[in-house]
């Protein structure tokens, strides 16, 4: 569950990024997060992952409160949550396989729950013949199956993908997007910061449109004008 109440983020340079943001999203939801180059999607990533905490305002994340949450809870919280980019951020060097199990391990997984885990996750995104592979020897969408195969692996409540197909050409990018609303219908909660609104269409889901640091729109399926 995330809450956001009068939330406002003011950068260090006196940029005024998010001016009074009130929502919530609820267990099992599926959202898009919409809005042009600069209205404050990546701010708002930001505070849900607790890089930066907002200037007045509060937040809570997975019953975790991000007001003051200390250094020690801070890894508590980002269990639960996990995070995909538009660049993958794969570690070049390890295997598929590794790439998850380096994931489990950072969270004291035991060898036994890494070797049942990581097979089911594979199958979940299509990979499952391709653990041994290196990051560079798949395509881009194959990359990026794997960052969401890693987001997964330590079952967080929350996936939170920031322009996930930014990189990937249309057909790819219609394929990360069902792949996300197929373990939406798992139980994860899902929010996927994107600004293209033609993906955006074709899924009838929730979406927040920010401007300006502001929600100007929370509702399903509209984005920048009425369909046609
Ligand atoms: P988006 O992700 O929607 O493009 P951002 O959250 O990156 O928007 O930016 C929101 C506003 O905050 C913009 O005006 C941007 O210039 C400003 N901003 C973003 N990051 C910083 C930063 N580190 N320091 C100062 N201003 C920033
Ligand atoms: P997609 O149709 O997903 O874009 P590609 O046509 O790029 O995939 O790749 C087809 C297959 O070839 C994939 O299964 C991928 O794992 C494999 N592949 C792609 N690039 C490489 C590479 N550089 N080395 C080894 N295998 C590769």
């Amino acid at each position: 569950m995330i809450r956001l109440k009068d939330v406002e983020l003011e950068y260090p340079n006196g940029a005024q990024a998010i001016r009074g943001i009130t929502m919530a999203i609820e267990d099992g939801e599926f959202v898009f997060m919409v809005g042009p180059s600069g209205s404050g999607k990546s701010t708002i990533i930001k505070l849900l992952t607790a890089e930066i905490e907002p200037t007045a305002g509060r937040i809570m994340v997975n019953g975790f409160s991000m007001n003051n949450i200390s250094q020690r809870q801070i890894p508590l919280m980002r269990r639960t949550i996990g995070v995909i980019f538009q660049d993958f951020r794969l570690i070049e060097k390890k295997s598929v396989y590794d790439n998850l199990s380096f994931a489990m391990r950072a969270v004291g997984a035991s060898p036994k729950e890494i070797k049942n885990r990581i097979p089911y996750v594979l199958e979940l995104v299509g990979l499952d013949n391709k653990g041994r592979r290196l990051p560079s020897e798949l395509s881009g969408g194959e990359q990026q199956r794997v960052a969401i195969a890693r987001a997964l692996v330590n079952n967080p409540a929350t996936i939170i993908a920031d322009e996930p197909t930014g990189n990937l050409d249309p057909a790819r990018s219609l394929e990360i997007m069902m792949l996300l609303e197929r373990i939406n219908a798992l139980g994860t909660t899902v929010v996927v910061v994107t600004h293209e609104k033609d993906l955006v269409d074709r899924f009838s889901k929730r979406v927040i449109a920010l401007e300006q640091g502001r929600i100007v729109n929370d509702g399903h399926a509209y984005y920048g004008g009425p369909r046609q």
